[in-house]
């Protein structure tokens, strides 16, 4: 049996619109009434994320002094994860025919993402993905899961996933961030990660995945192609 284990946010999800919508919010909330701050573009803040910029350091880009750095990121902690801006999230461009592939293929299908139930739950519906994860393949945070940090947190989910089920005898893994290559190399399974997400490729190429793709449609096709 052939087992495909997909990142959530980044392979299937495009969160960019959220996180800047997240990062607006705090720039008005932090700035002193009559400051004056640098408003990042969202194409400019996102190449930010992608490359691996810190919040500190966008804070400081963004026009803050010393004293306002540390309120910015701990609102922009506090909220990103958080309704109502879940509501600004869309899906990848193929992702949804990539995953019509997979369950055709009769490949065992997971998702592991560093969501709580209820915020992955949310999205399935919206999406209407519920059909391609059954419970039993939904690998997520519970709601009261106190996170530390995800490339720590994650390779705990995919050792409980190792643990739950049955072995497989192909599995790759597919994900956007150094959380999933850490996770996928800890327990020797095959990792591609896509330049649709949170990471450009110069990062993602700095943690050596086995193979670095465009998008998750890319993934799928050269996972059914060698298996
Ligand atoms: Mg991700």
């Amino acid at each position: 049996m052939l087992r495909l284990i997909t990142d959530f946010d980044g392979p299937i999800i495009d969160v960019s619109e959220r996180y800047y919508q997240v990062y607006l919010l705090c720039l008005e909330k932090t700035r002193r009434s009559n400051q004056t701050v640098q408003e990042l573009s969202k194409a400019e803040f996102w190449r930010m994320k992608r490359s691996r910029i810190s919040e500190t350091q966008i804070a400081i880009t963004s026009g803050f002094d010393d004293s306002q750095v540390a309120d910015f990121v701990k609102l922009r902690k506090q909220t990103v994860h958080t309704q109502p801006y879940f509501q600004h999230d869309t899906l990848i461009p193929g992702a949804m025919e990539a995953l019509l592939k997979v369950q055709l293929a009769g490949v065992d299908l997971l998702v592991m993402t560093m969501r709580r139930v209820r915020e992955l739950d949310y999205a399935l519906k919206k999406f209407d993905l519920e059909r391609f994860f059954p419970e039993n393949r939904r690998y997520c945070l519970s709601n009261d899961y106190v996170k530390t940090r995800d490339v720590e947190d994650k390779p705990l989910l995919m050792a409980r996933a190792l643990k739950e089920l049955h072995p497989a005898s192909n599995t790759w893994m597919v994900g956007d961030t150094e959380a999933d290559i850490a996770s996928a190399k800890k327990y020797n399974i095959k990792v591609m990660a896509v330049e649709s997400g949170i990471r450009d490729r110069q990062s993602l190429e700095f943690f050596q995945p086995d193979l670095i793709v465009k998008d998750f449609a890319s993934s799928v096709d050269l996972f059914l192609k060698a298996n």
